[in-house]
Order: C-alpha cells, then sequence, then structure tokens
C-alpha cells in the first residue's frame, strides 16, 4: 500500500511539475510567511531568477520595494482579519526584475489549505506586451485622426478655393473696367496718368495670379485619375513655387529658382509631380526658416535621358539613422508629422520611371531631394 501511495504520489508530483514548466503563466507557491516554494519556467524568465535561487526566499525578491512593504502588511492583516483583498479578484500590480526593472503583471491568487499549513498560488502575467499593443493602437489612432483632419482640410482648401474665385473674378473685372475707363478719358482729352496706369495693371497681374494660384489648388485637392501629358517641367516646378511663395515670405525664406530658359519636356501627371515638389519645399522652408541663413534653393537641369529637380535647403540635413527610414512609410522626427509625404512623393516618382533620392551633406550642411524623371522620348529622339 506504501509502495502505490509513494508511486502516485511520485506521478502526481512529475505531472505537477510538468504543468507548471509548460504553463504560460508564471507560477508562485507561497507559504505562509511568504517565502515561495514553487518558482515555475516562465518566473524564471519573467524574474530573472532561477528556481534555485527564487526557492526558499520571501516573495519580496521579486516585489519593487515599496510594494513589498505593502505586501507584508497586507498578509499580516489577512491571517489576523480573514479580509481579502486580492485572493480570488486578482488585480494589476508590479515586479521587479532581478536587474531591477520594475514591470506591470497581473496578478491573481489562490489559497489551498495543505497538512502544511495555508498556502498562496499566484498566477502572473507580464503586461508589457499587452501594454507595447496599446501603445501602438493609440499612435495609430492618433494618425487615422490626423489623416482625418488632413481630408477634411483637403475639403476646406477646396471649398476656400471655390469661394475665393468669385471675388478674384470679380476684382479682375473692376480692375479692367476702371482702366477701360482712364484710357477712355484720355480720348476725352485729359491725359492719364502713367502711374495710375502702371499700378493698375500691377493689380491686374497679381490678381491674375491669385485667381491662377487658385484654380491650381483646387486642382491639387480634387480627387481625380491621374493623367499623363507631356509638359514642361519648369512650369509646374513654378507653379508649386507660387504656391509656396505665400509660407516662405511668411517664415523670411528666401527662394532661389536656378534654372534655365529652355523648356524641360517630361511625360507625367502635373499634379502629381507638384504633389512631389510641395512635399519638398514644405519640408525644406520648415527647416530653413529654423536656420541661420534661412534659404531654399530650387534647380531643374536635364540631360538627354533624365530631367532632374533638386531641392537644397540651409537646414541641419539628416543624420546617417534617419536617412535609412526616410522615405518608409510613418517615418517621421516632427511632433505632428506624418512621415507620409516623402513615401508618397518617392512612389509617385517612381510610378513615372523615375526615383526620389535624399543627400545630406553632414551635420550642419543642409539637405538635398532630388526628383529624376525621364525625359520626354521625342525629346530623347530629336536629340
Ligand atoms: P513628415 O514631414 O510628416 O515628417 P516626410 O515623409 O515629408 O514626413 O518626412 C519624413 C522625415 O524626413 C521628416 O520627419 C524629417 O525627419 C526628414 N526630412 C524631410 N525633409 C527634410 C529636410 N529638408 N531636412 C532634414 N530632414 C528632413
Amino acid at each position: 500500500m506504501v509502495k502505490v501511495d509513494d508511486r502516485n504520489t511520485t506521478v502526481n508530483e512529475a505531472r505537477f511539475e510538468s504543468l507548471l514548466d509548460t504553463a504560460a503563466d508564471g507560477i508562485i507557491v507561497m507559504d505562509e510567511r511568504g517565502r515561495m516554494l514553487v518558482f515555475n519556467k516562465i518566473c524564471e524568465t519573467m524574474f530573472g531568477y532561477s528556481s534555485e535561487e527564487a526557492v526558499g526566499k520571501p516573495v519580496n525578491l521579486i516585489m519593487p520595494p515599496e510594494f513589498s512593504t505593502d505586501h507584508d502588511r497586507y498578509v499580516r492583516n489577512y491571517h489576523r482579519t480573514g479580509e481579502k483583498r486580492i485572493i480570488g479578484i486578482g488585480r494589476e500590480v508590479s515586479g521587479m526584475h532581478k536587474d531591477g526593472t520594475v514591470f506591470p503583471l497581473e496578478l491573481s491568487v489562490g489559497e489551498a489549505v495543505t497538512p502544511e499549513g495555508r498556502q498562496y498560488i499566484g498566477v502572473l502575467r507580464d503586461l508589457r506586451p499587452r501594454r507595447a499593443v496599446e501603445v501602438r493602437v493609440s499612435q495609430l489612432q492618433a494618425q487615422v485622426v490626423h489623416m482625418t483632419r488632413l481630408s477634411a482640410m483637403d475639403e476646406m482648401g477646396a471649398a476656400m478655393a471655390h469661394e475665393l474665385n468669385q471675388p478674384l473674378t470679380a476684382l479682375l473685372l473692376y480692375l479692367q473696367a476702371v482702366t477701360r475707363q482712364i484710357k477712355n478719358s484720355h480720348a476725352e482729352g485729359q491725359v492719364p496718368s502713367e502711374k495710375v496706369l502702371g499700378v493698375l495693371d500691377k493689380a491686374v497681374t497679381e490678381a491674375e495670379r491669385a485667381s491662377h494660384i487658385v484654380q491650381r489648388m483646387r486642382q491639387m485637392v480634387e480627387k481625380r485619375d491621374p493623367e499623363r501629358a507631356t509638359i514642361d517641367l519648369r512650369e509646374v516646378v513654378n507653379e508649386a513655387l507660387d504656391l509656396s511663395e505665400f509660407v516662405a515670405q511668411s517664415a523670411t525664406v528666401t527662394i532661389r529658382r536656378v534654372y534655365g530658359p529652355n523648356p524641360i519636356w517630361v511625360d507625367a501627371d502635373a499634379t502629381q509631380i507638384q504633389q512631389i515638389v510641395l512635399n519638398l519645399l514644405r519640408n525644406a522652408l520648415e527647416v530653413a526658416k529654423e536656420s541661420e541663413e534661412r534659404w531654399v534653393k530650387v534647380s531643374i537641369g536635364s540631360d538627354d535621358r533624365s530631367a532632374v529637380v533638386s531641392v537644397t535647403d540651409s537646414g541641419p540635413g539628416f543624420s546617417e539613422e534617419v536617412s535609412r527610414s526616410l522615405f518608409k512609410t510613418f517615418s517621421t522626427t516632427k511632433k505632428s508629422g506624418m512621415g507620409l509625404g516623402l513615401a508618397i512623393s518617392r512612389a509617385i516618382a517612381q510610378n513615372h520611371g523615375g526615383d526620389l533620392m535624399a543627400d545630406s551633406g553632414g551635420s550642419g550642411q543642409g539637405a538635398t531631394f532630388t526628383l529624376v524623371l525621364p525625359v520626354h522620348r521625342a525629346a530623347v529622339d530629336e536629340g
């Protein structure tokens, strides 16, 4: 009989041990005095102590000091009053790794009355992976909120452009009417002031420019299918520059345009190429305005195969580490950045058979972004 009992005990123990070792959670058994009797495999990884090191030691070993005093008080109180605060309830507590790292744990405790006295069984789950997922989810939510705001701004932009178009057209008509009247008065014998005519002429030009910008803005924010055409790259870049000029002026950044008089023909979707240039200008202006010299240089050039637009700024450039993730989606070093501009811009460039590259002249040397597009086929053939 004794032998059978012995065998049963051994079998039960083996089962118990294998259960402890295969459990996905940390399991600790503690006696009435708070000493650990069992410390399973997961606990070893979780806390950095081997089972040999932990068994026999007080459970305070794996708790941050401020918790361990509370814990001792709590156990004493429970023994005296029987008031349960955790047993059968479970809650979040802090654990401490051997290296001193404190981390959140979910702890549930059961109680067993054994011939050797009361024992407590604690089941522990490391909450850090769950926390990491929660942080990621909240970051993604913030990005979605930001994107929604951006698309709302797109709509606002479209609405504003629509609203501005009417007064601008009216302004143009009024200016033209005044110019006509002044010229007519000349016919009636009065000498029109050249100065006034000059000013009116300038006013008409500015109003036309504003109206053109509004039109481009409307095209930019309209959702539409891409349209390829043979376009002069200088014109596209100029339009993007006109749109950015307001920002540059308010940031007192000088934009230098370095390009020749001849058209540079490419087969591309003008709005998409403008989007790339606008993204590059936005980034460049942002860093240039914080720099001492405050300039952005835009150059355009071509050879018989490729057309190249470079945007260089007087900003601080970027580090080797940043350069590795510049074009990855959602990679940003800005507080409210989306990290989408460059990723989208490169995708557009590559869709056009070109590419977008970045170069930093080293610390404090500014950044250069280079957009390369294949030149129009006929231009190649003619050349
Ligand atoms: P976002 O502007 O939302 O951050 P981008 O994709 O446009 O997204 O840019 C990604 C990152 O590339 C920026 O956060 C910044 O770190 C870096 N970057 C872009 N342009 C420049 C520049 N001209 N100078 C230095 N760093 C830049």
